[in-house]
């Protein structure tokens, strides 16, 4: 009977080998006002990892293309924007944190798209910064969503989101998951959008230990064997002295991880896309289809 089971077991896990038989799932990490040069030059072992096992750019584009009608202010309200509906300002419409012309309706958060094409797929978004969720995601339906709006600072609610996160990959089979962390950009505004400032340091050191934690849960889920999981990493915009808005590089150039999954291993790519090019990523590794109808700005990154 032992040998029996064994065999069963083994024939399970030849039938996964490769990936194509297994279930896909997506996991985007949005980490607010990460600069490039903190992430080569803080220690973050956690998304090392997911670098060496993927496809990185650290020369992809917030902001827009500059002077024409894409260019957007690097500000989390547009920048958000961009990563979550995949088209710039002149589109989208949002041109700062107040979101007053936002036109969501035309271009909505993908997870929009995503249930057009899998009207059953489960969708969950956990933020530090409200306004993705109270905004953003208003214009999509989210099977789970979570915002720790009574938080007393921005490092209690990443805590919260993340604590949060890992709860659900260990309770729930969500088919794509979007968090939000903004404690690195709390800090750049107090202390300096840099790695020589010791507390924005600080937070990108917590932030990449918080990373880990909900890679960690990903791999800890019982079914894991059967999943196909594609975690992908990217920032809303830079940031230069304590500020961002503006479009100088420091502000401009940020970093897109696509890792795991049907990512391409070891490979660095340079110049890199937009961070619009998030959905049409998530949804290439769901097998899912884009509709020329969507304008969607960019193409898969690091598949
Ligand atoms: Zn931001």
């Amino acid at each position: 009977m032992r040998r029996l089971l064994l065999f069963i077991v083994t024939l399970t896990l030849a039938a996964c080998d490769g990936g194509a038989s297994k279930t896909k799932h997506a996991l985007v990490i949005g980490i607010d006002g990460l600069r490039v040069d903190a992430l080569q030059q803080v220690s973050t072992p956690a998304m090392d990892v997911l670098i060496a096992d993927g496809t990185v750019t650290y020369e992809a584009i917030a902001g827009g293309e500059l002077g024409t009608v894409t260019e957007q202010r690097t500000l989390s309200g547009p920048g958000w924007s961009s990563i979550l509906t995949g088209v710039w300002v002149d589109k989208h419409g949002v041109e700062d944190n107040g979101f007053d012309d936002a036109r969501y309706d035309e271009y909505p958060h993908f997870f929009a798209r995503v249930r057009e094409k899998n009207p059953a797929a489960y969708l969950s978004s956990f933020v530090t910064w409200g306004p993705i969720n109270d905004d953003i995601l208003a214009s999509a339906e989210a099977n789970a969503a979570f915002s720790p709006q009574d938080a007393g600072n921005s490092a209690e609610g990443d805590s919260a989101v993340t604590a949060a996160v890992v709860a659900h990959l260990a309770a729930e089979t969500p088919d794509v998951v979007f968090v939000q962390l903004d404690d690195i950009d709390y800090q750049g505004h107090r202390a300096g959008f840099s790695p020589m400032a010791p507390e924005y340091a600080s937070a990108v050191e917590t932030v990449d230990s918080q990373v880990g934690e909900m890679v960690d849960a990903i791999v800890a889920r019982p079914t894991y064997s059967m999943e196909d999981w594609l975690v992908v990493l990217t920032t809303d915009h830079g940031g230069n002295g304590v500020l961002h808005g503006l479009q100088s590089d420091e502000e401009r150039t940020i970093f897109i991880i696509a890792s795991g999954g049907s990512a391409v291993r070891g490979r660095v790519v340079s110049p890199g896309p937009g961070h619009t090019a998030v959905p049409p990523t998530v949804m290439k590794h769901l097998g899912l289809e884009v509709d020329d109808a969507w304008g969607w700005e960019s193409e898969p990154f690091g598949l």
